[in-house]
């Protein structure tokens, strides 16, 4: 009698219901369907964990004891280091970092520091020796393209968009202007060359001009094998960049000086530091600077400007990063 009275009251009271379900209705159908729902319910130590595979459509049921386990704060790979048999610390770890790459993982494996020192010296390549990978650019829409010494472009790379830049050195007047050559850059890195050299005559009163911008793939070629058995690899690498991996040849360098003095004595100038706080909002970075050194593998370079677009320039401007360090962060 008291049990009929019991389930009639629980039938009016929401409360009462025999067991309230840790998960979602939707939650609840998959586990359903992958018959794992008793487990999810009575076994889980980690619901959130699991709640989170299955939101972001990455859950596998022969997983579910390891999710049940592991503290997890992002879904992103962790199937992918479960399968490779890593620790719960690792897996934890590697997966909370946004810019982790499944090609890297054995690398981040070898390397030290914290699980997000490791995921950005890797994707830095700073765990290589120059040249010990080389990976061919082929997305040339990315104005923030990297060509460096893992990264080159295809042989006989020219850009399709090059137009003539308007301000250029002239010979006699500018000390530093050598050039034979006409001067082109990309046309965004042009019209947005322009715009910087137009605002810093006018708030700086400096006259910019380019002093070498695009050089061809072959003219990089001749070079450097010119120098190859006069200097030895060593030195011609320390000093020439080898075919496809001269940023020139990418159309969106370019070499400036400015009130015709030598391009090397620039950073003296009282007008330097504006260059070096304004260059940004026309979406142009110092590519080369002193304290990148390890980085970027060059040495400092105060006249080697690199047009990457207002927004990708603005980020690095404000974390003093240079273009590896905010990539390694893609
Ligand atoms: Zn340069």
């Amino acid at each position: 009698m008291k049990k009929i009275f019991f389930l009639i009251l629980c039938l009016f009271i929401s409360g009462c219901q025999i067991k309230q379900s840790h998960y979602t209705e939707k939650q609840q159908e998959i586990l359903r369907e992958e018959d794992v729902l008793e487990f999810a319910e009575n076994n889980c130590e980690q619901v959130a964990s699991l709640q989170l595979m299955l939101d972001e459509e990455a859950f596998q049921k022969g997983y579910i004891e390891d999710y049940c386990r592991m503290d997890l704060t992002s879904s992103s790979h962790v199937n992918f280091l479960l399968e490779r048999g890593l620790s719960d610390e690792d897996v934890e770890g590697y997966s909370a970092i946004p810019y982790f790459r499944e090609e890297n993982l054995e690398r981040y494996l070898k390397a030290e520091g914290s699980y997000e020192e490791r995921v950005l010296n890797v994707n830095m390549n700073m765990d290589l020796k120059p040249f010990e990978m080389i990976s061919i650019v082929n997305d040339f829409s990315d104005m923030t393209l990297l060509v460096n010494k893992f990264n080159a472009l295809p042989e006989g790379y020219v850009p399709d968009d090059m137009v003539h830049v308007k301000y250029v050195c002239t010979q006699g007047i500018d000390y530093s202007c050598t050039m034979m050559d006409q001067v082109v850059l990309r046309q965004e890195a042009e019209e947005a060359f322009e715009r910087f050299v137009e605002s810093a005559l006018e708030e700086k009163g400096i006259g910019i001009v380019a002093i070498a911008a695009y050089r061809s793939y072959q003219y990089q070629k001749d070079l450097y094998n010119y120098y190859l058995p006069i200097y030895g690899q060593e030195r011609t690498d320390q000093f020439y960049a080898r075919p496809g991996q001269s940023e020139h040849n990418s159309g969106l360098a370019v070499d400036i000086t400015f009130d015709h003095i030598r391009y090397t004595d620039i950073e003296n100038h009282e007008a330097y530091p504006w260059i070096l706080e304004n260059m940004h909002r026309f979406g142009f970075i110092l590519r080369y600077p002193e304290d990148k050194q390890e980085i970027t593998r060059y040495g400092y370079e105060s006249w080697h400007l690199r047009y990457v677009g207002a927004e990708a320039a603005a980020i690095m401007y404000e974390n003093n990063w240079c273009l590896e360090e905010y990539l390694a962060r893609k």
